[in-house]
C-alpha cells in the first residue's frame, strides 16, 4: 500500500512560524500533503483560519497543539496532541496558564542577554512576534540575526539561547501529567514531539516514554525534521518496544528556518502502527455545524 503523506507537526504566526495559518495550508496543500495537522506552541487559535482553508482546498486535517512542559531535572520536553477538541474548557485553561509564564521568561532572558552584550533584545523579539502572549526563543532568535549578533537562527541557539548559553533561563512549564490529561482529555491522542532532540540519557528517555505511557500517551514521533536517520531507526525500534503509534511530523517553521519543508519526509519504517490510523480528519460537513 503507498504510504500516506501525513505531516502533523508544524507552526503558523500564531506561535513562532513565519507564516500564517492559512498559508500553511496552502504550502502543505501544494507540496501533496494528504493528512495535516497544526501544531502551535501552547496554542489553539490558529486552527479555525487554518481548518477552513483546509476544508476550501480539501485537504484532511486534524487540529493539533505542541504543549511545553518541564521534566525530570530542568528538562524541556514538547508534547504533541493531535485530534483535540480545540474548545475543551481544561485544554483551553492549561494552554492559557502554560503561556502567562512567557511574558516574565522574555524579560529575563533579555536581561541576561543585556549582561552578555546584547541590548534591547525585549523590544527586538516582539517586533517578530505574531501573538504577544506567545514570545518565544525563536523570536529572540530572529532578532539576534537581524542585530548582527549571528549569522542565522541555528547559530543563535548554539551560541546564545540553548542550556547552558548566556540567554537561556530556566522556565517551569506544564507537568507531563497536566499536558497528557488535557490532550486526552479533549479527545486527543498524545505524541512525544522530536524525542532526539533532548539532553537525556537513555536511561532517562526510557523512564520519560514509560511514565508517558502510564499516563496515557499513545505515540512519538519517530520521523521529525529534527532526526538524523540514526534516530529514525532508534525511535523505530523503541515505538516497536513500546508499543507507541509512530508519527511523522516536519516541524516545519518557515522557509529558510527549516530544514525539512511541509510533507517533505520519507515514508515510515513499514513495520509501525502510523498513528494517523486512530484519527479522524475534519470534513467539510463537520466545520459547516
Ligand atoms: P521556546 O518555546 O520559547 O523555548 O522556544 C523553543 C523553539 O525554539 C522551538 O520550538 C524551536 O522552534 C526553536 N529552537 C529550539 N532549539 C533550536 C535550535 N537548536 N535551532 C533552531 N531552532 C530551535
Ligand atoms: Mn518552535
Ligand atoms: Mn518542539
Ligand atoms: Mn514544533
Amino acid at each position: 500500500m503507498r504510504a500516506l503523506n501525513a505531516d502533523l507537526h508544524c507552526h503558523s504566526t500564531v506561535s513562532d512560524g513565519l507564516m500564517a495559518p492559512a498559508d500553511v495550508v496552502r504550502r502543505a496543500h501544494t507540496n501533496g500533503v494528504e493528512l495535516l495537522a497544526l501544531t502551535d506552541h501552547d496554542e489553539t487559535g490558529g486552527l479555525a483560519e487554518a481548518r477552513a482553508m483546509a476544508i476550501e482546498l480539501g485537504v484532511p486535517f486534524v487540529n493539533g497543539v505542541e504543549i511545553s512542559i518541564s521534566w525530570g531535572d530542568d528538562q524541556t520536553v514538547h508534547i504533541i496532541g493531535l485530534g483535540i477538541d480545540p474548545d475543551n474548557a481544561e485544554l483551553l485553561a492549561g494552554l492559557h496558564a502554560v503561556r502567562s509564564g512567557r511574558d516574565s521568561r522574555a524579560m529575563r532572558m533579555a536581561a541576561e542577554l543585556d549582561k552578555a552584550g546584547i541590548h534591547g533584545a525585549y523590544e527586538g523579539a516582539l517586533k517578530f512576534v505574531g501573538n504577544p502572549a506567545l514570545v518565544s526563543r525563536s523570536h529572540f532568535a530572529r532578532f539576534i540575526v537581524e542585530s548582527g549578533h549571528a549569522k542565522d537562527v541555528k547559530s543563535v541557539f548554539d551560541y546564545w539561547l540553548a542550556k547552558g548559553k548566556p540567554g537561556y533561563v530556566e522556565h517551569t512549564w506544564a507537568t507531563l501529567k497536566d499536558a497528557v490529561n488535557w490532550i486526552v482529555g479533549a479527545g486527543g491522542v498524545a505524541v512525544i514531539a522530536h524525542p532526539g532532540r533532548y539532553r537525556l540519557t537513555s536511561g532517562e528517555r526510557r523512564k520519560l516514554f514509560t511514565e508517558f505511557k502510564a499516563l496515557g500517551g499513545q505515540g512519538i514521533e519517530v520521523l521529525s525534521g529534527s532526526h538524523h536517520d540514526d534516530e529514525v531507526r532508534e525511535y523505530a525500534r523503541m515505538a516497536t518496544e513500546y508499543g507507541f503509534l509512530a508519527s511523522r511530523a516536519s516541524d516545519f517553521h518557515g522557509v529558510g528556518e527549516s530544514r525539512v519543508d511541509l510533507g517533505k519526509l520519507p515514508d515510515l519504517p513499514e513495520q509501525l502502527t502510523p498513528v494517523w490510523t486512530v484519527l479522524t480528519p475534519i470534513s467539510g460537513s463537520e466545520l459547516r455545524h
